[in-house]
C-alpha cells in the first residue's frame, strides 16, 4: 500500500523527516487538511496549529507557525516560518510568551501594530501550550494503562 514521506523545514533546520507515513492532518490556511497516500498534488498556504502524523497507529504531534504546503507523489514538503516537535516545546517560554502577550494587549494606548503583533505572540503560545498539554495528557493515559495513543483532542 502507498504510503507518505514528510519534510518539515524552517529556515533554521530540518524539524522532521519522516517516511511510511499513513495519514498527515496539518493547519491549512482555509481548515485542516487531511492528506492520505495518493493525493492529488496540492500548493497551498499554512495557517499556525497541531499538525499530526500517524505512521503505524502511532500519532506524533507538531508546532507548526504558517509557511506553505505542497503535496507531490505522496511527498509532503513543507516551508513553514517556525515548527516544533511536540517534545521540544518549552512549556515555561511558551507560558512566558503568553504571559508578555496578555499584559502587551492591556496595556492601554497600544497602536493598533503593536497589539496586533501582542494577539499573534499569543496565538503562538497557546498552540504550543496546547499542543504541550494533550501531549502531557497522552503519556499520563499510556501510564495508567488506558487508552490509546490516538487520542488527538
Ligand atoms: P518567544 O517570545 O518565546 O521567542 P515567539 O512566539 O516569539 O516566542 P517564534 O518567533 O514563533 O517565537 O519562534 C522563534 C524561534 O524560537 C523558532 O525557532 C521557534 O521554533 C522557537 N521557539 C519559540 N518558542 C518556543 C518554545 N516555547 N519552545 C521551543 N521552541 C520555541
Amino acid at each position: 500500500m502507498a504510503k507518505l514521506s514528510v519534510e518539515i523545514i524552517t529556515g533554521e533546520r530540518v524539524v522532521y523527516e519522516e517516511s511510511d507515513v499513513d495519514m498527515v492532518v496539518a493547519p491549512g490556511a482555509d481548515g485542516a487538511l487531511g492528506i492520505l497516500p495518493s493525493h492529488a498534488p496540492l500548493f497551498t498556504l499554512m495557517s499556525l496549529g497541531e499538525m499530526r502524523v500517524v505512521k503505524g497507529g502511532e500519532e506524533q504531534s507538531l508546532a507548526v507557525f504558517g509557511g506553505f504546503l505542497e503535496v507531490s507523489n505522496d511527498h509532503i514538503r513543507i516551508l513553514a516560518d517556525a515548527a516544533e516537535r511536540a517534545e521540544e516545546i518549552d512549556v515555561d517560554r511558551a507560558e512566558e510568551a503568553r504571559e508578555r502577550a496578555e499584559s502587551r494587549k492591556t496595556e492601554g494606548g497600544q497602536a493598533t501594530e503593536e497589539m496586533m503583533r501582542a494577539e499573534a505572540a499569543m496565538r503562538r503560545s497557546m498552540v504550543r501550550l496546547q499542543i504541550s498539554r494533550r501531549r502531557r495528557g497522552r503519556q499520563q493515559q499510556q501510564q495508567s494503562g488506558g487508552g490509546s495513543p490516538q487520542g488527538g483532542s
